[in-house]
């Protein structure tokens, strides 16, 4: 899934191909589509594209008096439509621009969970936003250590959750973790304030430097291609200490952590709960 800095970097590249524009129309291509009712779609017809913007994973077509929240999930992308055709593959949605430009949301798969809201007032008030934690780029130190001793668990599952911090998922926890090296089990409400200072520095560091691979590319990268020490790696040499890079399973996402750097040598197992139920 595309991550803050993919996302971010694909907001910088939207905004300055398609911002001063006006909207022309958008349309649903697939019913599940569009995700809200009121205010509708129309709104913004004949109004110009502010700017595109991001908060946590979702893009933000800004256009003053409503505003567009894209969220494409795992397999949604969101890209210029040089085709326009009437039935485009894996076509969610398209905006049309009154130049005659377009940009169409796919996503591939069958899941069917991208989506877009369109939202008038404040956007931190309703869905999807609603209850989002702050973006995992503006948060310092002292934001970060409340939010980890009011929420016991596991280090790992405290970054992925959006409620605590936006924009992180399961790459970016990987390397945090690693970065900062503390285990992905680490429980965040007993880090002692230099851990908590290692983790502040890991989130920034890690992010700084998928967004400066992904603003040097001309479409959003694939999971695979993104700089990575261990998300990806497993059974490869851990390019700090050279340990072998291991992973815990779950169905749905790999942990992935190096003993050496991360939890003393000891290789992490999952005794909490069957790994087939998570
Ligand atoms: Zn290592």
């Amino acid at each position: 899934m595309p991550e803050l800095p993919e996302i971010q970097a694909h907001a910088e590249r939207l905004s300055d191909a398609f911002a001063g524009t006006a909207l022309e129309r958008f349309t649903p291509l697939a019913f599940t589509a569009l995700k809200t009712a009121d205010p509708p779609p129309d709104a913004a017809y004949g109004r110009t594209l502010a700017r595109v913007g991001r908060r946590g994973k979702h893009l933000l077509l800004d256009f003053g008096v409503v505003t567009f929240v894209v969220h494409l999930m795992q397999g949604g992308r969101l890209k210029p439509d040089e085709k326009q055709s009437a039935k485009p593959r894996h076509g969610q949605a398209r905006w049309r621009f009154a130049d005659g430009r377009a940009l169409l949301l796919t996503e591939a798969g069958s899941e069917r969970k991208a989506g877009v809201w369109v939202v008038d007032g404040d956007l931190e008030q309703q869905a999807p936003l609603l209850g989002l934690g702050p973006d995992a780029d503006t948060v310092d130190a002292a934001l970060l250590q409340p939010r980890l001793t009011a929420n016991p668990g596991r280090l790992h599952g405290f970054l992925r959750d959006q409620h605590h911090v936006a924009g992180l998922g399961r790459l970016l926890a990987n390397e945090i973790c690693h970065r900062a090296k503390l285990s992905p089990f680490a429980n965040v409400a007993k880090l002692d304030a230099a851990e908590v200072a290692r983790l502040h520095e890991a989130i920034g560091a890690c992010i700084a430097e998928g967004l400066a691979f992904e603003r040097g590319l001309t479409e959003m990268s694939k999971s695979a291609d993104r700089p990575a020490s261990v998300h990806h790696r497993v059974g490869e040499p851990c390019p700090v200490c050279g340990d072998t890079i291991r992973s815990v399973e779950y169905v749905h996402y790999t942990v992935a952590y190096c003993p050496t750097c991360q939890t003393a040598g000891k290789v992490l197992a999952d005794n909490t709960t069957s790994k087939f139920l998570k």
